[in-house]
């Protein structure tokens, strides 16, 4: 369905991303890949998938970065025809507490970045009349939780910024969504895991258990490999008038 498209997915040498990269890739797509840790290992599960496959080591939180990625993705492809605004991190204090600094790279990574990608992408996506931009929000883009308050700020902040993209586009083939996950038991959750196995003297399992416990009436961890899907979705003919939206994937969470 989606030969001859590009997807570039940020933050995609793990988790959410690398799920979503590999959706699009089985659908045809070829791939710009970013992130930090191991490239070699993902890239190679996304290139198994018989898709081209391009690498830029950008850090989100500088946008003179995402630029000279946003440039070496057209150098490479042409033009990105798929945007996955997916790169993320996690602080956890309560706002007297919050480091300053992890509060400007949480904006800067989570939701700024997303801006600058847009910026970059939208002018060849409206030139070629398609082009699709997912936003990999969260659950928090919706309801808030304690001590995630720059997370939680950004997040909302990125479900407007769909929105306001989405309405600028409208009458166009450029549609622009967010996804809101619950828990998925990444990296970025695992951490939260220990975190709660340390403080509370629990097992992982018993962590788990309990951190579910608290947030997902459906006591499961959504997949990278179901919020894939999800974006293919919205890549498909069938998410042509799908615009704007926020869809979460939560196990109930949002729904209490
Ligand atoms: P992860 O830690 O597994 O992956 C994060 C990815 O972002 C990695 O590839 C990492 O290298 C990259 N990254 C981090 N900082 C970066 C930077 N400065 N520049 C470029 N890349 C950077 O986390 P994940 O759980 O897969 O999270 C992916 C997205 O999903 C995030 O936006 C996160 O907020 C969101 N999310 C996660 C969950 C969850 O439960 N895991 C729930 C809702 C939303």
């Amino acid at each position: 369905m989606l030969k001859d498209k590009t997807a570039l997915v940020t933050g995609s040498t793990s988790g959410i991303g690398l799920g979503i990269a590999k959706a699009l890739a089985a659908q045809g797509a070829n791939i710009v890949m970013n992130g930090f840790g191991d490239v070699a290992g993902p890239r190679a599960e996304v290139a198994a998938l018989g898709v081209q496959t391009a690498y830029h080591p950008a850090d989100m939180s500088k946008p003179d970065d995402i630029a000279a990625m946003m440039a070496y993705a057209a150098e490479q492809f042409g033009r990105v025809d798929i945007l996955v605004n997916n790169a993320g991190i996690q602080h956890v204090a309560r706002v007297e507490n919050f480091s300053v600094e992890r509060w400007d790279a949480i904006v800067a990574i989570n939701l700024s970045s997303a801006f600058h990608t847009a910026r970059l992408a939208l002018p060849a996506m409206q030139a070629a009349g398609w082009g699709r931009i997912i936003n990999v929000a969260s659950v928090h883009g919706l309801v808030a939780s304690v001590e995630k308050a720059a997370y939680i700020a950004a997040k909302h902040g990125i479900v407007g910024l769909t929105k306001v993209i989405a309405l600028e586009n409208a009458t166009s083939g450029v549609t622009c969504n967010a996804i809101c996950p619950g828990w998925v038991l990444t990296p970025l959750v695992q951490k939260q895991v220990d975190a709660k196995a340390a403080a509370l003297g629990l097992s992982n399992q018993d962590a788990t258990k309990l951190l579910l416990g608290e947030k997902e009436p459906s006591l499961q961890f959504t997949t990278p490999e179901e919020l894939g899907a999800l974006a293919v979705f919205f890549c498909s003919p069938a998410g042509n008038n799908v615009r704007g939206v926020a869809w979460n994937m939560d196990g109930g969470w949002a729904a209490q």
